[in-house]
């Protein structure tokens, strides 16, 4: 005789979307009449929506492209209707500077994943440098590991860093779970010449700490050769000195770069004449050169801001090259033309170039197979004081300076050292723009103000599938399917609001987009089916279990 099961009952009719009618354990049901799901063919599109999520296993059990009403549900079902809002998968951001342990007052894992947590971001990860020890080594990843533990607001991911000599530790990080590597390009010797140099602006110490030096060539070509048959992928501060060509005869020589500044230090322009497009693309020249060495293994290059590199990277894929790369929020919403004199937190390496840059940028992104796979934040924040922020800019009168003066490796300035730094010095400023958690309404808001806006499965994919994909997070984060993290953002694509300090919910409220108008707002941020943040909830928003951080650590090895 055959005995049925009653939850077989519903199968027969629709197998892989029927709801658990029978199941035991209290459901949360999220609908919406706009969710960016999959269709039958595998495309994003926005259709209506019933995700069934599991708060006992963390997982979306069904989705459905249609609204059930709550009475298809049993009774304890937890059901809420977010019509006419969009229902996201939870935004993965896959370049964030937590700088903890070592630089807690720069960033630290509580205030940035609750800024993360807060702006729809679900999953972030966590670059090797600016903390201390860097992650670098596996014991420096164990500290990491250490500080962050109980911290975090989502959920969080680390890179490994390469610098010379560290080869040996790539393979054990792997194991422990890193989910890629960063390495700064630059050729080696290039820093003795520039302290030498009568001018003393130090292009490299300004924006890189003592404790991760750059890589050689021969060092990326270890690093590329140790890595070359490893589910990892291999990313690059991609910025180089390039030689210049001597005038006379035939000789090439490797000399000191452009970078004595002509012109103000507190205008912008002079600072983004100092490092111009030539950085980006003799560095991609670089790593390219050397790509033959590990064929099977995928390089990708952060921050991207030239233009003048994507031709590169797109001829080099073209002949199967495995290499993307990635742009921020940054270099699609500001523009050089726009940085007022002495605004330093608009500072960041590479730098922010001109509008017709940016359109670049743009038109790339609207590709269908663009170079640029993903963008992300590069979230790198320091202390106000690091900013040298001039007391006439940007509201920074709020912020407090102290009277010892560090500097970016915590030493204690002397009196004289720290009144050479002019305020609005950009050059003497850090380098490192914050926007974690908004990196969504700063999307939204350039694109939806261009002629040919990103739709917002264009949003979701480069925000959030390719990303999770950067990272060998794809079989379970960003993306909305059965069977994955039940990680999903809720966007109202349509209120406007202005970012003022109490929207900043990182450590130090020091960033470009103060003050702006922004268009689309995150209601809810649900991490593995709880809801750990609510626009104008209870605790500051914070309404997760019992107040508590839920982020978990991403340590499992790579397998893709
Ligand atoms: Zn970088
Ligand atoms: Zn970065």
């Amino acid at each position: 005789m055959e005995i049925k099961n009653p939850s077989n009952r519903f199968q027969e009719t629709t197998p892989a979307l029927t709801p658990p009618y029978d199941s035991n354990i209290p459901l949360t049901v999220l609908v919406s009449s706009r969710a960016v799901i999959y269709d039958e063919e595998n495309n994003l599109v926005v259709s209506p929506a019933t995700l069934t999520l599991s708060p006992h296993t963390g997982t979306i059990i069904s989705i459905l492209p249609t609204v059930l009403p709550a009475s298809s549900f049993p009774a304890n079902t937890q059901y809420i209707d977010h019509t006419p809002h969009l229902l996201l998968p939870g935004l993965v951001d896959a370049h964030v500077h937590l700088n903890e342990p070592g630089r807690t007052e720069w960033e630290g894992f509580n205030t940035g994943t609750r800024a993360a947590a807060s702006g729809g971001v679900t999953t972030v990860i966590d670059m090797p440098l600016n903390a201390i020890p860097p992650t670098t080594t596996l014991n420096g990843l164990k500290e990491k590991v250490k500080a962050a533990e109980g911290q975090c607001w989502v959920d969080v991911g680390f890179y490994g860093g390469i610098i010379p000599g560290n080869s040996h530790e790539l393979l054990p990080l792997v194991e422990a779970g890193v989910r890629g590597f960063k390495g700064f390009l630059i050729e080696s010797g290039v820093s003795d010449r520039i302290h030498s140099d009568v001018q003393t602006y130090d292009l490299l110490t300004l924006f890189q700490v003592d404790e991760f030096p750059a890589v050689s060539s021969s060092d990326v070509a270890l690093a590329m050769k140790t890595l070359s048959s490893t589910p990892t992928t291999l990313m690059f501060h991609a910025e180089m000195i390039p030689p210049i060509t001597a005038s006379v005869g035939d000789d090439v020589q490797t000399s000191l770069p452009p970078l004595s500044p002509s012109g103000p230090l507190t205008s912008y322009s002079t600072f983004l004449s100092s490092r111009p497009p030539a950085f980006e693309t003799y560095a991609i020249e670089e790593i390219l050169s050397l790509s033959p060495l590990a064929p099977e293994l995928q390089l990708h290059i952060v921050h991207l801001s030239a233009v003048e590199a994507i031709p590169l990277l797109r001829a080099a894929r073209e002949r199967g090259v495995k290499i993307t790369a990635e742009t921020c929020f940054h270099y699609l919403a500001l523009a050089s033309e726009e940085v007022s004199d002495g605004d330093t937190r608009h500072k960041c390496c590479p730098p922010i170039r001109s509008s017709s840059n940016r359109d670049g940028l743009w038109s790339e992104l609207a590709q269908p197979d663009s170079v640029l796979q993903t963008i992300v934040s590069d979230h790198s924040p320091c202390t106000p004081e690091l900013k040298l922020l001039p007391d006439t800019c940007c509201g920074s009168a709020e912020v407090k300076i102290s009277d010892k003066m560090k500097g970016v490796n915590g030493e204690i300035l002397s009196k004289e050292e720290a009144e050479e730094k002019e305020k609005g010095d950009f050059f003497a400023s850090w380098g490192g723009i914050s926007s974690v958690g908004l990196g969504l309404p700063i999307l939204w808001t350039s694109s939806t103000s261009r002629s040919s806006p990103l739709s917002i499965t264009d949003v979701v994919r480069l925000c959030a599938v390719n990303t999770a994909k950067q990272v060998g997070l794809s079989h379970k984060k960003g993306a909305l399917r059965p069977g994955m993290d039940a990680d999903v953002c809720v966007f109202d694509d349509d209120a406007e609001w202005i970012v003022g300090r109490e929207q900043m919910l990182f450590r130090n409220k020091v960033s470009p987009y103060q003050g702006r108008t922004m268009r689309g707002v995150v209601r809810q941020t649900w991490v593995r089916g709880q809801k750990v943040f609510e626009r104008e909830g209870a605790n500051g928003g914070f309404v997760g279990k019992g107040g508590l951080p839920v982020g978990k650590l991403l340590l499992e090895r790579r397998k893709i």
